[in-house]
């Protein structure tokens, strides 16, 4: 899916780095006649694609960004006070990944990622879910779930 780009860093070994608003980096390198993006050279180059879109497969894969910490859990909640908000599609706010944890019992998980995702979570099971992705639960049994929010510098 398209993420923002909000910025640039090195990484150690001096290649560039599009930060994104999903908390993905992803590698930006010009290296012809293969990877053609000489704006990443330059400070200029590199200042115009700042709020330019990129393509993340990681966020369609929910793998969850390095180096986040949770910031706020909601929950526990079980199969009467799960709010009934987390039943419709929602999505995380930006700046934040979710994490679904099931402590018992099962639950249905719904996410328009591409390709979508639709599994049935079981107790010990983990849901990544990442920024403004519309997802839902279904509840079809007892289940006690938690979810976490993590984010960069907690
Ligand atoms: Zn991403």
């Amino acid at each position: 899916m398209l993420r923002r780009i909000t910025g640039f860093h090195a990484d150690d070994a001096g290649e560039w780095v599009a930060e994104l608003s999903c908390l993905h980096g992803q590698h930006i390198r010009h290296r012809p006649p293969f990877q053609n993006r000489p704006w990443v050279t330059t400070e200029a180059g590199r200042a115009e694609h700042v709020e330019t879109e990129l393509d993340c497969p990681l966020c369609d894969r929910a793998e969850i960004p390095g180096g986040l910490e949770v910031a706020r859990t909601a929950g526990p909640f079980d199969q009467d006070t799960l709010p009934a908000a987390l039943r419709r599609n929602h999505v995380v706010a930006d700046g934040r990944w979710g994490c679904l944890r099931v402590i018992e019992g099962a639950i249905g998980f719904a996410m328009e990622t591409t390709p979508p995702v639709e599994v049935r979570l079981a107790a010990g099971e983990r849901q990544p879910i990442p920024p403004g992705v519309p997802h839902h639960l279904t509840v079809d049994g007892p289940v006690v779930l938690a979810v976490d929010f993590l984010v960069r510098d907690a």
